[in-house]
């Protein structure tokens, strides 16, 4: 058993670490307020090679694993940004591509994530199917070599920013049967896709999107594999990437919410001598959070190694575990900071009450804490399904 990273790994979680400082959550939280995006710190990272350190060398990208993206997205959180594309584009979309594209697919679109140049985002939550992806929708026809998708998609991430939708339907022979899903290659420039912001309570640059697909005409290459029959691997390859940098935006999310916590409690005193971080009702707390934060981190990073194993089914239990765990500790971590920064706690300027909204979706997003548990009872705990 080997807790240590390489020291390439060290290296790079310092230096994504540095680049994250110096941008900061006041620069994440300006984005968010003026409806901007992270353009600079996104393209900066990517220009320094950390958003494509998954991507393999022969496409320009760094040739590592989840674990080194998973790096990339806990560094950056902790450092006050966590940007969800990393988990849709870099994490989820060209995982896809890469393990189920045609070597067509590849050339064409791995290069752009090695550089940071490219954004897919990816639809897959339906308005009548939420957690229930049986039921999606989204139905594919044939017309020709080429297909029409119609259907609806909602709170799609960071549509506005991104090249291509990555979106996940059904085809059309199999509308009343179980799902076979078909994922296509959509860019969001593409005639019969229309868009509208949702509204959320969360402060973040990242926007969700409800998509409208009517007879949108794509060409046969849109298909991710080029046939039917890799619609559903290549969804599954996508769910542990998912979760486990989900995860590891979390854990740095609690990270830098403690950080910015005990910062204040170690100096500030209304008592006095002592700072308010000597009193356990406010320590205790924040070193509770800690607990939770440090062992979901330990929980990702064994998910991450057992995924750049190739043990797929067994990072598929370690990554659910995970991203309840972060999901939980997160939201633990901010809310314990905001209490214990009192007043502050609530300002913006102090930057932790700003990461409410986050958390708390962290906690129902991409994959709601009751279905993890619901694939734990299932897959480890071997329980009935209700459903
Ligand atoms: C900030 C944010 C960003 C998102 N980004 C994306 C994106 O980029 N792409 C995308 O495709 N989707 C995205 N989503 C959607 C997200 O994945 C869904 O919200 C999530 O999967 C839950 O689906 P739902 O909202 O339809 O909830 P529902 O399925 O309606 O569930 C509602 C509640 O019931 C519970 N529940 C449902 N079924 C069961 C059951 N069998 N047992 C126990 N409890 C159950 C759920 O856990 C939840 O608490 C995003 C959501 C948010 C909030």
């Amino acid at each position: 058993m080997n807790f240590d990273l390489t020291p390439e790994q060290d290296q790079l979680r310092d230096a994504v670490r540095a680049l994250g400082r110096r941008y900061g959550h006041s620069y994440f939280v300006e984005k968010a307020k003026s409806g901007g995006h992270t353009t600079e710190l996104w393209d900066e990272a990517g220009r320094l090679g950390y958003l494509g350190v998954n991507v393999p060398t022969e496409y320009g990208g760094g040739g590592g694993g989840l674990t080194e993206l998973a790096i990339v997205c806990e560094e950056l959180a902790a450092a006050g940004c966590p940007l969800l594309l990393l988990v849709v584009s870099p994490a989820i979309a060209a995982t896809v591509i890469n393990r189920h594209g045609t070597e067509e697919q590849r050339k064409r679109f791995l290069p752009g994530f090695a550089d940071g140049s490219l954004k897919v985002v990816f639809a897959i939550t339906e308005p009548d199917a939420g957690s229930n992806f049986h039921r999606l929708g989204t139905v594919a026809r044939r017309d020709g070599d080429d297909w029409l998708l119609s259907g609806r998609k909602c709170y799609i991430s960071g549509v506005d920013e991104a090249q291509y939708v990555l979106v996940v339907a059904r085809t059309e022979d199999a509308a009343s049967g179980k799902l076979k899903p078909a994922l296509f290659l959509l860019p969001t420039d593409a005639a019969g896709l229309t868009r509208s912001k949702l509204d959320m309570e969360i402060v973040s640059p990242e926007n969700q999107f409800l998509l409208y697909l009517d007879d949108v005409r794509l060409p046969a290459d849109a298909l991710v594999g080029g046939s039917l029959d890799a619609g559903l691997p290549a969804l599954f390859a996508g769910l542990n990437p998912e979760r486990i940098t989900v995860a590891a935006m979390g854990v740095g999310t609690g990270r830098y919410a403690i950080e910015r916590a005990t910062d204040y409690t170690a100096t500030r005193r209304v008592w006095g001598g002592r700072s308010i971080g000597a009193h356990q009702g406010v320590a205790h707390p924040l070193a509770h959070a800690a607990v939770q934060v440090e062992l979901a981190r330990l929980m990702i990073h064994k998910a991450a190694t057992l995924y750049d194993a190739g043990r797929d089914l067994e990072a598929g239990v370690c990554g659910n575990m995970a991203k309840y765990a972060a999901g939980e500790a997160a939201a633990l971590a901010v809310d314990t900071a905001v209490q214990a920064l009192g007043g502050a706690g609530m300002t913006t300027e102090y930057g932790v009450a700003t990461l409410l909204g986050a958390v708390r979706a962290g906690r129902i997003a991409p994959v709601s804490r009751e279905m993890i548990l619901n694939f734990v009872a299932q897959h480890v705990l071997g329980q009935e399904k209700s459903y």
